[in-house]
């Protein structure tokens, strides 16, 4: 079903600040290998293939982008139909990324809250813990709603973030986690999340760098390297992306991971059999669940809706 859709790509101007691609230089060559293509591919947190479209580097705001990407209904649906895989991941990285919020909470009141992207959901309960009293989430992946566990499903929304789901100007905080670079249209989430934000309200993300020293130095073995991503940012790119669209106090700082070991072994750069001894090696010494805090280049940034 998908493959024919995927296959057809129009060009695009720069997805956060509208320049032509001709200003733009390419970035990562285009490395597409139909035969490994599967459900897993749009799945989160899978182990790297290192495909990818094409991608050029915007020369006005910085963002890595696919200039001639899929469109929005073939990523709706590769998406829907992604497998899950990641539950014991996705708790370790709602760990995480309480961090950035606690700090919101301990401002301001957050009664309605949502996360896009929300996976099963592990993160509305972090919210919960912080005193938000409606947490919402949306999640594209059918697979992992089933994969959530019965009390949360309610909260669960299945679908592409649309903001007429919602109503204007009814949430304290919306969060984004490690799902702006599989969107379409990154600035068009951005807008619409102002305009679902109270005034003083905040929006949270947690997008990769692909210029931190990390990822430099794994170059094409670089998990950012993929084909699930329609754009990467830099700091500078998810700052004006912030900026331009209105939000106020924006900060943008790098942000650190914690998972278990046995997962970073999968992240590796290593070849398929290095990994499985490495993992063996870390499952005999019984280490292999040990967590650790690693800045794998990850950039989260906070912008309010200007109070009126
Ligand atoms: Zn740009």
């Amino acid at each position: 079903m998908t493959q024919m859709q995927l296959e057809n790509r129009h060009e695009r101007l720069c997805p956060v600040c509208g320049s032509s691609p001709e200003a733009a230089k390419i970035y990562f060559e285009e490395h597409i290998d139909t035969s490994k293509l599967n459900e897993f591919s749009f799945a989160s947190r899978k182990a790297p293939e290192y495909l990818c479209y094409q991608m050029v580097q915007c020369h006005r705001c910085d963002l890595v982008y696919v200039d001639r990407p899929p469109s929005q209904s073939a990523l709706a649906e590769v998406y829907h139909a992604a497998e899950y895989d990641s539950s014991e991941e996705a708790a370790d990285a709602a760990r995480a990324y309480a961090g950035i919020v606690s700090g919101l909470a301990k401002k301001r009141p957050l009664k309605d809250a949502l996360e896009i992207g929300t996976g099963t959901g592990v993160f509305l309960d972090v919210l919960k813990s912080f005193g938000c009293e409606n947490v919402a989430g949306i999640e594209p992946s059918s697979a992992a709603i089933a994969a959530a566990p019965d009390y949360r499903r309610p909260w669960i929304r299945e679908g592409i973030f649309r903001e007429s789901d919602y109503a204007p100007e009814s949430f304290d905080l919306i969060c984004c986690f490690m799902t702006l670079e599989h969107v379409r249209e990154p600035k068009e989430i951005a807008s619409s999340v102002m305009n679902l934000l109270r005034p003083g309200g905040a929006f949270v993300t947690v997008t990769h760098d692909y210029r931190s020293p990390v990822n430099k130095l794994m170059g094409k073995r670089s998990p950012i390297i993929d084909i699930e991503h329609m754009q990467l940012f830099s700091q500078r790119s998810i700052g004006t992306l912030f900026d331009s669209t209105g939000y106020v106090d924006v900060t943008v700082r790098p942000f650190a991971n914690r998972y278990a070991l046995r997962y970073w072994t999968r992240l590796a750069p290593l070849s398929p059999r290095l990994k499985k001894m490495a993992s063996s090696l870390l499952s005999t010494l019984g280490i292999d669940g040990l967590k650790l805090s690693v800045n794998v280049g990850n950039t989260a940034a906070i912008g309010f809706k200007p109070t009126r």
